[in-house]
């Protein structure tokens, strides 16, 4: 599916999210790195498993975070080799992500800048 149409599809399966999440973020990907920033993993998919209740109790993780439902991922910034860490170091990128689709949610509106989501609302 090509971006334009892939903008029009509201997937509604938590499966089709995480689908069309996975397509957009590429694009995000080569735009961060088209500008000259360098990207390592910050946390992704974090289990309930592991995270659930522990991470509820020592406030690692909303109990329904997107990360929980594979629909999130934190981003470390990087420009010449130095870590970025404020919120506005994101702000080009994270309205670059909000382009990209409808449900496509920047952490930055909610102080948390190198969160990118999919479906998130707050
Ligand atoms: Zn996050």
């Amino acid at each position: 599916m090509a971006l334009p149409t892939l903008r029009k599809f509201t997937p509604e399966t938590l499966g089709d999210q995480q689908r069309v999440f996975m397509r957009l973020l590429p694009r995000l990907l080569d735009f961060i790195h088209s500008k000259g920033y360098e990207v390592t993993l910050g946390d992704g998919y974090r289990s309930p498993v592991v995270f659930g209740g522990i991470g509820q109790a020592t406030g690692y993780g909303h109990p329904s975070s997107y990360h929980k439902s594979r629909l999130a991922i934190d981003l470390n910034l990087f420009l010449d080799g130095i870590y970025l860490v404020h919120t506005d170091d994101h702000r080009k990128f994270g309205e670059y992500w909000e382009s990209l689709h409808p449900m496509c949610t920047w952490g930055g509106r909610f102080n948390d800048g190198n969160h990118y989501s999919f479906g998130e609302s707050r």
